[in-house]
C-alpha cells in the first residue's frame, strides 16, 4: 500500500535519512524503532510532505506522491499524528477532533462513534479545553482527529512519548484495536519493546539508515537489538 524507496533527507549537508526503504502493507502495524536522533521524525516529516527530501520515492496505492505537497498527501490518505500532537488549547477536545472531519456529516458522526469505541475515555473529557488535557488525553485527541478523515495510512510519531506507563497501555491498546479493524498504521517509537509486541512488521533506524527486523522469528535477538538501536 505505502512504499518508501531510497528516501534521503539532508539539513545543510547533514544527512538525517540515508536511502531509507520501507513498506507499509494494507492493514496492521508496521513499526519503525530507534533512538533519539536516529532520523525517525525526519523520515515521517518527509513522508507527510513537511520537509523536502533530497531524493527517493513515495508511492501510495500505486500513486506517486514524491513531488506532491502536504495537502495532496493528506487528501491521498496519509495522516500524520506529529510528535508535538498539536491540540488547540482554546478549543474543546471534541472541537479539536471535529477539525479532522471531511465530507458527509452523518458518516463523520459514525466515524466518531467508532473512534470513541477505541478510546472510550474521550467521552469523559470531550468538553474540556485542549489546554486542560493531560498528555495521554491530548494524544487520544490527536489520533482521533487524524482518524476522522478516514486515512489509508495512519502515521504515529512517538505516541507514547512522555506518557505514564498506564496511559501508554491505553494508547497502544487503542492502536492495536484499530489495526485489528484493518487500519494500516506506521508506528514510530523509541519505546521499542512495546512497539514490537503489537507490530506485524518492524524496522529499526540508526544514524539515518533503516534495517528491516525479523522480530517474529525464534532467532530474533532482542539483546542485540537493544544494543544497536534502543
Ligand atoms: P527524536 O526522537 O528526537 O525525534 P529522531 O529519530 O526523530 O529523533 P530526527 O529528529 O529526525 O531524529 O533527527 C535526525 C538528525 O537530524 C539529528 O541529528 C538532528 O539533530 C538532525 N535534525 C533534525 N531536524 C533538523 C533541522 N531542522 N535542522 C538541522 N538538523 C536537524
Amino acid at each position: 500500500m505505502l512504499d518508501i524507496t531510497d528516501l534521503s533527507v539532508s539539513y545543510k549537508g547533514i544527512e538525517a535519512v540515508r536511502g531509507a526503504t520501507l513498506s507499509v502493507p494494507g492493514g496492521g502495524i508496521t513499526c519503525l524503532i530507534g533512538r533519539n536522533g536516529a532520523g525517525k521524525s525526519s523520515l515521517v516529516n518527509a513522508l507527510a510532505g513537511l520537509v523536502k527530501p533530497s531524493g527517493g520515492r513515495i508511492v501510495l496505492d500505486g500513486k506517486d506522491l514524491s513531488r506532491a505537497g502536504a495537502a495532496t498527501r493528506s487528501r491521498a490518505g496519509i495522516a500524520l499524528v506529529p510528535e508535538s500532537r498539536r491540540v488547540y488549547g482554546s478549543l474543546s477536545a471534541l472541537e479539536n477532533i471535529w477539525l479532522g472531519a471531511r465530507g458527509n456529516k452523518r458518516e463523520a458522526e459514525e466515524r466518531l462513534a467508532s473512534i470513541i469505541e477505541l478510546f472510550p475515555a474521550i467521552e469523559r473529557f470531550q468538553d474540556r479545553g485542549g489546554n486542560q488535557l493531560s498528555g495521554g488525553e491530548q494524544q487520544m485527541v490527536a489520533i482521533a482527529r487524524a482518524l476522522m478523515c478516514d486515512p489509508k495510512v495512519l502515521v504515529l510519531d512517538e505516541p507514547s512519548l512522555g506518557l505514564a506507563p498506564i496511559v501508554v497501555k491505553a494508547v497502544l491498546g487503542g492502536i492495536e484495536q484499530l489495526a485489528l479493524r484493518g487500519q494500516a498504521i506506521l508506528l514510530i517509537e523509541q519505546n521499542g519493546r512495546a512497539a514490537l509486541r503489537i507490530s506485524q512488521h518492524a524496522y529499526a533506524m540508526a544514524r539515518g539508515e533503516i534495517h528491516s527486523l525479523d522480530h517474529q522469528s525464534p532467532e530474533f535477538n532482542e539483546r542485540e537489538l537493544q544494543a544497536l538501536y534502543l
